[in-house]
């Protein structure tokens, strides 16, 4: 199973994943992007946002990570 991962506290809010990948990424009131329907997790660094990803969802959000200028976005094999 591959999993998209978004490490939030790294984010600088650019928009380009919810450009790219309207039906997994959205921005949140706060300026920073939010993974739809994701589990979140508070580390020691910030918010983790998680999803398991169907093989026909793992190319947009390759392209989400792809244009993600942070680099905080990781399509992933589950640990
Ligand atoms: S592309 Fe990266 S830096 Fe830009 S809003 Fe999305 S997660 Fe944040």
């Amino acid at each position: 199973m591959r999993i998209v991962l978004h490490e939030r506290w790294k984010c600088i809010g650019c928009g380009a994943c919810a450009a790219v990948a309207p039906d997994f990424w959205e921005m949140s009131d706060d300026g920073y992007a939010d993974l739809k329907d994701c589990e979140r997790e508070e580390v020691e660094e910030g918010v983790k946002e998680t999803r398991k990803l169907k093989k026909e969802e793992e190319d947009e959000n390759q392209n989400a990570a792809d244009s993600c200028p942070a680099e905080c976005i990781h399509v992933k094999d589950e640990d």
